[in-house]
């Protein structure tokens, strides 16, 4: 799904757009050119073919999809990534140290993949693979490719290696926010072992450091203009001792 001219929606669950298998967070794209193509987030591997055909359709070659950054270890959001490495063997693959170490031993007791398929969230048969991380990044190291600097920001608390990721062109600053932040403010709280309320509510007051144009989430709705609202209205709801709704 073409978002602007060189941003793209490649893939989203029953969670967000239908638009590939339905346990998949939103996947998104950008094209930077010679430089290749950038992926943000992977889904869970299940929709990885409709993923692949979903760029076709938009006029896109997956050949050259050259980068995946990771927001997290959880399986939605990186157990697709042996999938992609697998069909695109030159792909690099970016994530914090926390997330290397876990996607890289395919640790399924860390993403609590046990507890999230009794709780339905996916297929009883479903497998996390194990898949090694090229580049760790660490808190505000920035990288530039193509014409699009990329910065990681360490945003714990959703679980303990989320990291969130500001996309910078010369006109448009993007927000990559995982599951650190949604439309409305909102965020997602579990009852698992690496989810901390403190923790994610520290994070929201980092991001609200960060001037951003767009904020594209790994669940429900990306926001294209004014994306800072959601942010802002995450630290009203904190400003009053409240913490922002949980989607969940
Ligand atoms: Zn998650």
């Amino acid at each position: 799904m073409r978002i602007e001219s060189h941003l793209y929606c490649i893939g989203s669950g029953a969670f967000g757009f239908d638009l590939s298998d339905p346990y998949d967070c939103n996947v998104y794209l950008f094209d930077a050119g010679e430089a290749g193509y950038i992926v943000f987030d992977s889904g869970t591997g299940l929709g990885i073919e409709r993923i692949l055909e979903i760029c076709r359709q938009d006029g896109l070659v997956p050949q050259h999809i050259a980068h995946l950054f990771l927001t997290h270890a959880h399986s939605d959001h990186a157990g697709g990534a042996a999938h992609l490495r697998e069909r695109l063997p030159g792909l690099t693959i970016y994530a914090s140290a926390a997330t290397a170490r876990i996607l890289s031993t395919g640790d399924e007791l860390a993403v609590c993949l046990p507890q999230a398929k009794a709780a339905g969230m996916y297929p009883p048969t479903y497998v996390y693979r194990a898949c090694p991380v090229d580049r760790m990044l660490q808190d505000g190291e920035s990288l530039q490719i193509g014409r699009y600097t990329i910065q990681a920001i360490a945003t714990p608390g959703h679980s303990h290696d989320h990291q969130c990721y500001l996309v910078c062109d010369h006109a448009r600053r993007y927000l990559v926010s995982g599951d650190a932040l949604f439309f409305g403010g909102k965020i997602i709280l579990q009852n698992t072992y690496d989810c901390s309320v403190p923790d994610t509510l520290a994070s929201l007051r980092r991001l609200a450091g960060y001037a951003f144009d767009a904020l594209l989430a790994g669940h429900l709705n990306f926001s294209l203009h004014n994306g800072y609202r959601h942010v802002a209205a995450a630290c009203a709801m904190m400003d009053k001792l409240r913490c922002p709704p949980s989607i969940l």
